[in-house]
């Protein structure tokens, strides 16, 4: 991973000149956004900074145990706290996102007013200029990058194991357990610099893998055996699923993480969504095989939504029956083929 040396020696100046720092990540965090958050919490804890993390919104409990001993603040639960912690900040650190607008209306607004100096930490497609742009569409994960900057902040490859931990869950998680984004052999050198600080990989993959309730086991079930949709033809397939469909299951958030993926699995299938009902919008996961089908502009195009080629998520304020009349005409004009 290359880094512009004048980049790194501004971020090292911020560091130093700088005592609050703020942490912020997406909206519906993931293991990425939440590992890189609390890696980069740690690390500022160490050089004794004043250090604080703002959560947009509830944590999906597979991966709340990466959040033990750190500071942070669930901006949905207590806004009044996270804004004054933003507006007090003399340094903001933006990970796993790429836009202001990933975080929430709410925190958006404050965002887009803020006067600190903002960095970007960050592995997705088209980022809104901060001040130091850490942006590597092409590594696997945020937590990839973190490792690199820290690598390049401190001159050491192996750190504490608190920081690896998080670091490691990130990667597995935006990886799929190194199924998709693995090809660059510099991911394995980090893993193996992770490990190194004597963290037990298994064991984190039980804890973030491992915990699903008999409900959302079920929920998965039910998605696979009686939602899935085919389309032989088009290469393409997709789930939808309705709100009350997900309270039958007493969904929690965080339940449906992964469910889209079931769909790539099929073969002869090179394109897939998921599609479901939220209390006021419809959130869409899309997956590609390939490079050939850029699903996050398609997810841009028509989804008010982007993220990365083969992995990208949207949202739409129509009814679920619409969406899905929509998204199969789509499907039937192959719109997912996205041409420049
Ligand atoms: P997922 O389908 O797992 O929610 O998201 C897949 C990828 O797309 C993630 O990298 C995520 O950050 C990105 N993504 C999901 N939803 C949105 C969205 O509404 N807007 C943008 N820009 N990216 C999204
Ligand atoms: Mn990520």
């Amino acid at each position: 991973m290359k880094f512009k040396t004048k980049d790194i020696s501004h971020f090292k100046d911020y560091i130093r000149e700088n005592k609050t720092v703020t942490i912020i990540t997406h909206y519906n965090p993931d293991g990425d956004a939440i590992g890189s958050s609390t890696a980069l919490f740690r690390y500022f804890k160490l050089i004794m900074k004043d250090v604080c993390i703002v959560v947009p919104n509830y944590i999906p409990h597979s991966i709340e145990f990466l959040l033990e001993n750190t500071d942070y603040i669930i901006a949905e639960a207590d806004f009044k706290k996270a804004k004054k912690r933003l507006q007090e900040t003399d340094l903001l650190i933006i990970a796993d996102m790429n836009d202001n607008s990933r975080c929430g209306d709410n925190l958006e607004k404050i965002l887009n007013e803020l006067n600190c100096k903002k960095v970007l930490i960050d592995h997705h497609v088209l980022p809104f200029g901060y001040d130091i742009n850490f942006s590597y569409p092409e590594a696997s994960s945020t937590c990839e990058v973190v490792w690199n900057v820290l690598y390049r902040l401190s001159g050491k490859k192996v750190f504490p194991p608190d920081i690896s931990t998080s670091l490691y869950a990130g990667i597995m998680t935006d990886t799929g357990s190194l199924s998709f984004s693995c090809n660059d052999p510099g991911l394995y050198i980090v893993i193996s610099n992770l490990l190194k600080s004597g963290i037990k990989a298994n064991k984190i993959n039980q804890k973030i893998f491992d915990t699903y309730s008999k409900n959302r086991l079920s929920l998965l079930g039910y998605a696979i055996s009686r939602k899935l949709r085919v389309f032989d033809k088009q290469r393409a397939a997709f789930i939808a699923i309705s709100l009350s469909e997900l309270e039958k299951f007493n969904y929690q958030p965080g339940d449906l993480e992964g469910v889209v993926n079931y769909c790539l699995k099929l073969e002869g299938v090179d394109f897939c969504a998921l599609i479901s009902e939220r209390d006021k919008k419809i959130r869409m996961s899309f997956r590609s095989k390939d490079e050939s089908i850029d699903v996050n502009k398609f997810a841009r195009k028509y989804w008010n939504g982007g993220g990365h080629v083969m992995a990208a998520g949207g949202k739409s304020f129509m009814s679920l029956s619409e969406v899905v009349k929509c998204f199969t005409e789509q499907i039937y004009n192959m719109d997912f083929i996205v041409k420049d």
